[in-house]
């Protein structure tokens, strides 16, 4: 079974998410950056973490 990029738990709930940092200053959110690199999470992770889905069904336009 493939397991998260995240957590390294077996998974087959797996969506492939971009990663974002937040950025702290004295303990609150100052900002998100997201990553490029596509990851693939499980469903705990994407509820936990802080993530951008991927939309890989989306075409230019629109
Ligand atoms: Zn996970």
């Amino acid at each position: 079974m493939e397991t998260c990029g995240n957590c390294t738990q077996p998974s087959a709930d797996l969506e492939a998410v971009h990663r974002v940092y937040l950025l702290f200053d004295s303990g609150r959110v100052v900002g998100a950056e997201p990553v490029a690199e596509v990851e693939r999470w499980c469903l705990s992770c994407r509820t936990v973490y802080p993530n951008e889905p991927t939309h890989p069904n989306e075409h230019a336009g629109g």
